[in-house]
């Protein structure tokens, strides 16, 4: 297992002005408090959302040099942490820069003061040390035996509305050598956002002709860790489109021809590709997901779409969406219009649901199967009829917009304007830059850090059955009827 920590802006921002306040005076005092996390586990990753800060009272810590608390301001944060069943985190500041190791003092505050008792939330104290610079540090302290074992964190991610921060622990995660097949991508943006970048564990949700675009990228720009998700296989009218493919690789996985080119592209020293030929809503690939940093949506499926609306909000795992909306003239035969969108997604930006990517009856009727049904597609009005034309060219805007958006999300610390959204339309050839937020309403809020308490409701296991159609029938008039009445309204 490998273990990592994430905060939300806010968490990031109400601990960090706490735990630095004396520093910032030039007093060399550091200080304390303790915050709630949330578990997100995926396949071979355990991470800790936090999004709550519990700041001390008055006479809850004590200040001299070093920082300690009060058992009462213990007993707060256990109890509101059993109230609300998360686990409890421990913070604390250090008068130097970049990723802090422990001090003696610090190990036994940690692993013989605290883990006991908040192992009583039935989940392991996360603990946290934050540098002068704003550097987090992380580990676990887990029960094994009789004994409290510590895992250090990889990293730890700071998932913000206009960037993207990230804190490597080196020891584990070592930063990349600077080599000659690099050196004009290092040259570009610099070591320390080449540092990041090479670094991320990216996954790409659907593996077409968007899709493998993005590859190429990720593969160029020296990511190492990359998952790829896609059932399907390559047919023949895949070919104008399709990066990869050839004619001699019909019938053949789409990740599978993507993860061959992509280890024969790859700038990276060595890359590790897994490739998954199942969807995204299939437990396996679902886990996979959970433990990527960043993920790409490039599908058109509502399921996916929901999924990864789910993997944005509720385990703060951004998501890069795009899509492309071609209108041909079938009378003069001719192309009418064209353009295309790509989105960040995470709990600071509009989902994909308000974006009006897909609705709550769409995944309904694509889970049993009437989406893909003729009758139902024949009866659709035409604008609701899903346009299936797009040429290669396309797929190369929307790819660029995507990867763009996500290395704008990644560099930019305080760029102007803020970004989004962004739209192209070929006709006028014009780029708008849309900012839209969620509906005051929309469920997708409430999810907000919640981790592996909020999971799509109809994950499929590997080799399970699919439910009774009778109970099917029903949920999916259930699911109709609570979409009009909160989502439409
Ligand atoms: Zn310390
Ligand atoms: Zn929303």
């Amino acid at each position: 297992m490998r273990f990592e920590t994430v905060l939300t802006a806010e968490a990031d921002s109400t601990a960090s002005e706490h735990l630095l306040q004396h520093y910032r005076r030039d007093k060399r005092q550091e200080d304390l408090c303790f915050a709630l996390w949330r578990p997100s586990t995926g396949q071979l990753r355990r991470a800790a959302l936090i999004d709550e800060i519990i700041l001390p009272k008055k006479g809850e810590r004590l200040l001299h040099g070093n920082a300690s608390f009060e058992p009462a301001y213990l007993a707060r944060a256990m109890k509101i942490a059993r109230d609300k069943k998360v686990g409890l985190a421990f913070m604390h500041s250090h008068p130097s820069d970049g990723w802090q190791g422990m001090s003696a003092t610090d190990v036994e505050a940690e692993r013989d003061v605290l883990a006991y008792p908040a192992g009583a939330t039935d989940l392991p104290l996360v603990g946290l040390t934050i540098g002068t610079d704003g550097y987090w540090s992380a580990r676990f302290w887990e029960r094994e035996d009789r004994q409290m074992r510590r895992h250090w964190c990889e990293k730890v991610r700071v998932v913000g509305p206009q960037s993207y921060k990230f804190f490597f622990n080196d020891n584990s995660a070592p930063p990349p050598l600077r080599r000659e097949i690099l050196r004009r991508t290092f040259d570009t943006w610099g070591r320390e956002a080449q540092n990041t970048i090479s670094r991320l564990n990216v996954g790409i949700v659907g593996l077409g002709s968007v899709g493998c675009i993005v590859a190429e990228a990720m593969a160029r720009i020296g990511i190492a860790q990359v998952t790829l998700i896609d059932p399907d296989k390559v047919e023949e009218h895949n070919l104008d489109r399709l990066l990869y493919g050839t004619v001699h690789d019909i019938g053949q996985l789409k990740v599978d021809l993507a993860a061959r080119a992509m280890q024969r592209n790859a700038t990276a020293e060595s890359i590790q590709i897994t490739p998954l030929p199942v969807s995204v809503h299939n437990s396996t690939a679902y886990k996979a997901a959970l433990d990527c940093d960043l993920l790409f949506s490039c599908v058109d499926r509502p399921v996916a779409r929901d999924v990864l609306n789910y993997l944005a909000h509720a385990h703060l795992i951004p998501v890069i969406d795009g899509g492309i909306a071609v209108e041909t003239d079938r009378r003069k035969d001719s192309l009418f219009s064209a353009h295309w969108r790509a989105h960040i997604v995470t709990p600071y930006h509009q989902c994909l649901r308000c974006n009006k990517q897909y609705n709550s009856s769409m995944v309904v009727m694509e889970l049993d199967g009437s989406l893909d049904d003729p009758s139902y597609i024949n009866n659709l009005p035409p604008e609701e009829r899903v346009g299936n034309q797009n040429v290669f060219p396309f797929s190369l805007g929307v790819a660029g917009m995507e990867v763009n958006l996500m290395l704008r999300y990644l560099l930019a610390e305080e760029w102007w304007p803020l970004v989004r959204q962004q739209d192209y339309q070929f006709v006028t050839a014009e780029t708008r830059i849309i900012n839209d937020e969620c509906h005051p309403h929309c469920s997708f809020r409430q999810r907000r850090a919640q981790g592996d308490a909020e999971n799509p409701p109809y994950l499929e296991e590997e080799h399970k059955e699919p439910p009774q159609s009778i109970w099917r029938g029903i949920w999916r008039n259930i699911v109709k009827v609570f979409d009009r009445i909160f989502w439409r309204s």
